[in-house]
């Protein structure tokens, strides 16, 4: 792991070890320079970024709004939705051994392990052996599949349709994934062709299926509350015993686009019909206000920009998480 470009809080018990754009990652203090740690803290700041770049300044509550819905989503999927439980790394009190007498941990135990200073905002996860791939899938069409099915008709060089608009439903859900590049890179799509070559044939596969599996599980329970998951991503890493694992954030509106449904189905333009419940409002600002390059300093967001994106986050957690579906 590169070293931290961003200041980061000094935790009690915890030592920094990188930061991206938005999160910053902890190891025990006590673990040994170079050595691989069996748990870590991930912290989820208040920062935004957009076209790559952290903005200024950050979303107040947005580390704990994604926190708090990465928390949940791991737990549906775990099989509170009803499904089958998918491993995530998300430390349970049986795995940590921490217990210096040797017996199991209590839920205290976990709870005691994040600072007051970062509590609701930081989950204490396992370690993983992360695997370089974002596993996207896409529901529907728009950003930059859009761009590119317009240009000849493919996204990630999957044929789809003609006639397809901006935000239209894909006939079924498709895999795309990127090459997670090293910090300060872009990521970069890549065939699914590549990803053989990356992790192998079998594992390709399974990160495939599985990112499928979860996208239409996730997007069946966010229909229920009146929302559209139109694309996400995933990151997965193996265990100990080799086992894929999802890891990172999960379904937060950092990772995925949602809309309104209900907008989706009536409106007639497209910023109608793309309702967006993540930081879109943070892009388009930018996008009609900084031209590209879009190099250096980016310019400062307007508070009445900061506001309703917050909002926005806040409304997103209050639809998915009420029991009420619509
Ligand atoms: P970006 O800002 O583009 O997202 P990034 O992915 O490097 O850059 P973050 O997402 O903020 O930055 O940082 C989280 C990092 O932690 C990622 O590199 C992610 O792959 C890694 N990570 C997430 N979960 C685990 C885990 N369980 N074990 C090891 N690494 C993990
Ligand atoms: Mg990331």
């Amino acid at each position: 792991m590169t070293a931290s470009p961003t200041p980061s809080t000094e935790l009690t018990g915890w030592r920094h070890v990188y930061s991206g754009k938005v999160r910053d990652l902890y190891v025990p203090a006590g673990t040994p320079e170079g050595a691989e740690p069996e748990r870590m803290l991930v912290v989820a700041s208040d920062r935004v970024s957009a076209f790559d770049h952290v903005l200024s300044p950050g979303i107040p509550g947005k580390g704990e709004l994604l926190t708090t819905l990465s928390l949940w989503w791991f737990d549906q999927l775990a099989g509170a939705d009803g499904g089958r439980g998918i491993p995530n790394h998300l430390t349970a009190s049986h795995t940590l051994g921490l217990g210096a007498d040797g017996e199991a941990n209590t839920a205290d135990d976990l709870e005691s392990l994040i600072p007051d200073a970062v509590v609701g905002r930081a989950m204490v996860v396992k370690s993983l052996d992360m695997l370089p791939i974002e596993c996207v899938v896409r529901g529907y069409l728009t950003g930059s599949g859009w761009a590119e099915y317009q240009a000849g008709g493919t996204v990630c060089g999957i044929p789809l349709p003609a006639g397809l608009r901006n935000g239209d439903r894909l006939p079924e859900p498709i895999y795309t994934p990127a090459y997670k590049a090293p910090m300060g890179e872009h990521d970069e799509n890549i065939s699914y062709e590549r990803t053989v070559e990356l992790v192998g044939a079998e594992r390709a596969a399974e990160l495939r299926d599985l990112s499928l599996e979860i996208y239409t599980r996730a997007s069946r329970t966010a229909e229920a509350h009146g929302v559209i998951l139109a694309d996400t991503k995933f990151e997965f890493g193996l265990d100990e015993n080799g086992v894929l694992t999802l890891a990172d954030e999960v379904l937060t509106s950092d990772s995925s686009r949602y809309w309104d449904a209900a907008a989706w189905a009536s409106g007639t333009t497209e910023d109608e019909r793309m309702a967006s419940f993540d930081k879109q409002i943070v892009r388009n600002w930018l996008a009609a206000n900084w031209a590209p390059p879009r190099e250096g300093e980016p310019p400062a967001l307007p508070a009445d920009i900061v506001e309703r994106t917050a909002a926005r986050y806040r409304e997103l957690l209050e639809l998915l998480t009420s029991s009420a579906a619509r």
